[in-house]
């Protein structure tokens, strides 16, 4: 053994070994604490949707699963190491970790702080490798990740974080898109699909100052309209609500992530307005051109944030008081909420307490 592998951090987490599922504890190490790392105690971490489609293998095609398999990449919790090149962080500071930890930092997108989009593919958080292409990373459904300070988010926070851990992927997620499009006072935004990213999308909009409407499938959820701070409500299911909000909306932020008609919001744009999809349903859209044409309206996509704009993203929520609404789970439970993440049975997001774990 090297002095270097005598100093790997054993690490205890929670894996599945196969498609059929199962989730049990994995012991792994992760690397010693290098001169730039840090070494976070996880207290919790979020259950995203990529995590199941990950778990199931159904991303077989693009991104085959390689098992063992630790997911977990909306992670948050304390530092109890730094290395001694480390400026940014100090032992007892809250830090999060989102979907990528690392990136090639040279070419141009790294550069621009767009590091989701590194052209030599960042290095993701689990079901991926280090950029040394080889030592197979593993994410937050665990107890501990050490990780380049560069790379790990500062999170201003006291009490409880279970509500922070959602906002490394779902934060983020919404936050990019509404920021880009500038939303602010005197805007009408409409959210569609009240989810995880959905319910996020609206205390976001809402807290950057405009006119919120949600648009969903399931009736029930009107009762957590004002908890949430949205303006309006629309059962979307009947096209007949939809009809008198024709070209009133200046943006509108799809969450939705089951197949249907985007046609159908679009028609809901203002001049100049803008929809941007950040769910993604197994089939594609079809969409007349003269659906963008009249009224110079914009179609999106967006891919959770780079480096500097999560950070921001987490400075926005912190001073604005905002958290996800959660669910705290125990590890035992993970296959069940994933069942009732896919039957959107959650209100708003699952997130494992890795501290008692
Ligand atoms: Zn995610
Ligand atoms: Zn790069």
């Amino acid at each position: 053994m090297t002095p270097e592998e005598s100093k790997a951090v054993a690490t205890r987490g929670f894996a599945t070994h196969s498609e059929e599922g199962g989730f049990e504890p994995f012991e792994f190490t992760r690397r010693a604490v290098g001169a730039n790392d840090i070494l976070i105690e996880i207290e919790y971490a979020g259950i995203c949707h990529s995590d199941i489609h990950q778990a199931r293998n159904e991303w077989k095609d693009s991104m085959p699963t390689n098992y063992p398999l630790v997911p977990g990449h909306e992670i948050v919790g304390r530092v109890s190491q730094v290395g001694d090149a480390v400026t940014k962080f100090k032992v007892g500071d809250i830090a999060g970790i989102g979907c990528f930890i690392d990136s090639c930092r040279e070419c141009v997108n790294c550069r621009n702080g767009h590091e989701q989009f590194c052209v030599k593919m960042a290095a993701y958080t689990y079901n991926g490798t280090e950029m040394d292409r080889v030592t197979k990373t593993y994410g937050g459904y665990s107890d501990k990740y050490v990780i380049d300070e560069n790379y790990a988010l500062k999170v201003k926070a006291d009490g409880d974080l279970s509500g922070v851990a959602p906002l490394l992927c779902a934060g983020i997620t919404t936050y990019s898109p509404l920021k880009r499009f500038k939303v602010g006072p005197g805007q009408k935004v409409g959210i569609v699909g009240l989810g995880g990213l959905g319910h996020m999308g609206v205390k976001i909009a809402r807290a950057m100052g405009a006119e919120v409407t949600i648009f969903s499938t399931s009736p029930s959820k009107e009762a957590d309209v004002r908890s949430l701070g949205a303006d309006h409500f629309v059962v979307s299911s009947d096209p007949a609500n939809l009809t008198p909000l024709a070209g009133t909306f200046n943006m509108i932020l799809d969450t939705v992530s089951a197949d249907h008609d985007v046609n159908q919001y679009l028609a809901l744009l203002g001049v100049g307005g803008a929809m941007v999809v950040v769910g993604v349903p197994p089939s594609p859209n079809q969409i007349h051109a003269l659906a963008l044409i009249f009224g110079n309206k914009t179609l999106s996509g967006s891919l959770i944030g780079g480096i500097p704009e999560t950070q921001e993203m987490l400075d926005f929520c912190a001073e604005n008081g905002i958290r996800s609404e959660v669910e705290v789970i125990k590890p035992d439970y993970i296959e069940t909420a994933y069942d009732r993440t896919i039957k959107a049975d959650v209100r708003y997001r699952f997130v494992i307490d890795m501290k008692n774990a």
